[in-house]
């Protein structure tokens, strides 16, 4: 059978492209999956390998940690030596821990933070400030020390980093590269300083924990940076940070863990049902006679262990607190503590 394949013609309508008048760089993004020794699993760290080079987000204070970043930047062909500057998403130890020890290595690679990320930033837990918060909620002393202790724990995964060691970073401010910048954008919520890194070009966003495939983040019980007497509305405010990178029209998000997110509208709907249904679950807790956040996190979660004990309740004063900003339930101080009542 005779083939008959003569070669193709040429598409008549084919024209041949036109130089564009710019040259159109795509950033060298080079993700980099760290192990954790937490529940979460591996952290990704993203290098950018142009000048200057930089890391977003660096793995927990662990030997482990640190030989796997190690060896991803050498596959790369980048050393610790020629980091000139860590990007930091937010303060958590899988993401911070090792800021300190990379920044001292690379001589002294300039460290980039928001102010609002205080607790583990500088060493410094505002134990009054996160005890008064856990007291209000109505979790007991006992309970409250224990938590303590495993916080305690959890410290050793991340070197403190002095005011003279890092620089705040500020929203909408630009992260300056040879082909390009990011623009930083805060993004509240999973904690009140957690920030987005936006690359406008292409619209690829950088996002730590504010949007993870296969998880909805936890925003996580936090005094107020503004007023530490007050929660931060951690919800709310994570609400308006979803809609910000939505506002974006992210063709790409790298998350702090898990896989890269390419279709953001379907998250973010999923997201907005999850809270939905999860708020409506928390206000069925709430009895006519009233309860704690306490009391609805152990119903929500009878089962919960160690940190997942905080979490919980964390979890649950989010919720609480934006039906109450709703005008879904009501609140009162009883004692020390605050009391959710249905109406
Ligand atoms: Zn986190
Ligand atoms: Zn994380």
């Amino acid at each position: 059978m005779s083939s008959n394949s003569e070669p193709a013609q040429a598409d008549p309508g084919y024209r041949t492209l036109k130089l564009l008048p710019f040259t159109f760089c795509l950033m060298k993004v080079v993700s980099i999956s760290v192990p954790t020794p937490f529940y979460i699993g591996p952290v990704n760290c993203y290098l950018i390998a142009e000048d200057p080079v930089t890391l977003i987000d660096t793995g927990p204070k662990t030997k482990e940690a640190f030989e796997a970043l190690k060896d991803g930047l050498r596959r790369a062909g980048v050393r610790v030596f020629d980091i000139k500057r860590i990007l930091l998403t937010h303060a958590h130890e899988d993401h911070c821990g090792l800021a300190k020890q990379l920044r001292d290595e690379a001589k002294d690679a300039e460290v980039l933070i928001h102010g609002w990320e205080t607790g583990h930033r500088a060493g410094r837990l505002h134990y009054d400030e996160h005890r008064a918060l856990l007291v209000r909620a109505g979790v007991a002393d006992g309970e409250i020390n224990r938590m303590r202790r495993m916080y305690e724990g959890v410290r050793q995964y991340a070197d403190a980093l002095e005011d003279d060691e890092h620089r705040e970073l500020v929203d909408d401010e630009e992260i300056e590269f040879a082909t390009g910048s990011l623009r930083v954008v805060h993004t509240p919520g999973h904690t009140p300083g957690s920030c987005s890194f936006v690359r406008e070009a292409d619209r690829t966003i950088f996002a730590g924990d504010c949007v993870l495939k296969r998880i909805t983040p936890n925003p996580i019980l936090s005094p107020d940076p503004i007023d530490p007497t007050k929660r931060f509305p951690s919800l709310a405010e994570y609400l308006v940070s979803l809609a910000r990178v939505r506002s974006l029209s992210p063709t790409l998000i790298y998350g702090g863990h898990g896989e890269s997110v390419t279709d953001y509208e379907e998250l973010f709907n999923r997201y907005l049902r999850a809270i939905r249904e999860r708020q409506a679950e928390v206000i069925k807790l709430v009895p006519k006679a009233g309860a704690t956040a306490w009391d609805v996190a152990q119903k929500m979660f009878p089962g919960a262990a160690d940190v997942h004990r905080f979490l919980a309740v964390s979890e649950a004063v989010a919720h609480l607190d934006l039906a109450h900003a709703e005008n879904k339930i009501a609140v009162e101080i009883s004692g020390e503590r605050e009391v959710y009542r249905r109406e």
